[in-house]
């Protein structure tokens, strides 16, 4: 459907579909990567003391104090540090603001939806690299004229992970271009590119509180890297949007990133019931690829990927499933509870057996 008042840009516009968020109550809730435990009780604290008079105040446009935190805990600058209304916002800004240049920016085939669409809505060109026969992000792939590379490590869908050593080798190959690593999972089982940070100015790091840390609702995501960058990042938020996070999300970002045990204890559990559940659709004949992430890709050499997700969702249990080529017999599946992973099992061990 089209309409004579629209821009070309829009007409052309394909947009990202969102994950569903059902409405019906008790569904086994496995299609969109949030973490199956709540956010630290901290963080339900801080939310409350915020809830009185404050709200009649704009909050802080820089978000200081989160900021603050974000650095410390990173080891970083406050001014290494960027803040959105969700990495996906974060992840708009830099399309806008730093990805667009003469030549093509490069990311994988087989990777966040998402990017083709920034590309469309802020014009960036650009040239997907086909992943390797295992599913892994060959670097040596990546060396050629570009005008920026992005990624996310671990990929996703995949959860296939790139190790550090590699990302360094990609950074000093591209010394021309910005190289932009998405951690959405790197906490579930992967070792940051923050790091590497000091040493390279064209690597930017975007992370998000919506998984490991529990905080899909709150809205928070940030990126870190070289002053210069994030300075480019603070120019085109400044342009429309001086307000990206709300008095809810700074105050309960802080308490997030204090509770560092809370944190560690359940990104271990996630991790824990990845394996087992790994373990047991291998007994049932299901091949996984290796995942570093809270979700795992994974197949069944005799079933039709796009029947088992619908029988699934009759016994109330929601997956996702990509049409695409090379995952179209595949299904991705959130690691829950250990009670939803067994209701899974159970659910997959009559469909296959059937
Ligand atoms: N990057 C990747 C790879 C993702 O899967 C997601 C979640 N859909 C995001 C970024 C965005 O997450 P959020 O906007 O919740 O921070």
């Amino acid at each position: 459907m089209s309409n004579p008042y629209w821009s070309d840009i829009v007409r052309e516009l394909d947009p990202y579909v969102p994950g569903e968020q059902p409405k019906i109550a008790n569904l086994v809730k496995l299609n969109t990567n949030e973490n199956p435990y709540g956010p630290s009780p901290d963080v339900l604290a801080a939310i409350a003391t915020e809830s009185g008079d404050n709200l009649r105040l704009y909050p802080d446009p820089n978000a200081l104090e989160l900021k603050q935190a974000i650095a410390d805990y990173y080891s970083v600058d406050v001014d290494q540090v960027f803040l959105g209304n969700g990495s996906d916002e974060v992840l708009a800004h830099i399309f806008q603001g730093l990805l667009k240049h003469d030549s093509p920016i490069l990311f994988p085939d087989i990777t966040y939806s998402f990017y083709p669409v920034y590309c469309g809505l802020y014009q960036v060109s650009y040239d997907r690299v086909p992943l390797a026969e295992d599913f892994s992000i060959d670097v040596e792939d990546y060396c050629r004229e570009n005008g920026g590379i992005i990624f996310p490590n671990p990929n996703a869908p995949t959860g296939v992970l790139m190790s550090l050593d590699r990302i360094e080798w990609l950074l000093e190959k591209n010394s021309d271009s910005v190289v932009v690593v998405d951690e959405a999972y790197i906490d579930f089982g992967g070792e940051s590119a923050v790091t590497l940070v000091k040493r390279f100015p064209n690597l930017l790091v975007t992370q998000t509180l919506s998984k490991s840390r529990s905080l899909a609702g709150l809205r928070i995501g940030l990126a870190i890297g070289d002053v210069a960058l994030i300075e480019a990042l603070e120019r085109v938020k400044n342009s429309f949007n001086s307000y990206p996070l709300s008095r809810f999300a700074i105050v309960g970002g802080v308490a997030a990133f204090a509770d560092e045990q809370y944190f560690q204890t359940t990104c271990r559990r996630v991790m824990d019931s990845r394996e087992q559940l790994v373990g047991q659709l291998d007994e049932l004949g299901f091949h996984t690829l290796p995942s570093a992430a809270n979700f795992i890709l994974t197949r069944h050499p005799e079933k039709v990927a796009a029947d088992l997700m619908s029988q699934l969702r009759a016994r109330g249990i929601i997956v996702r499933y990509f049409s695409q080529p090379r995952i179209d017999q595949y299904l991705r599946i959130t690691v829950g509870t250990p009670e939803q992973n067994a209701q899974l099992i159970s659910a997959l061990s009559e469909l296959v057996s059937s």
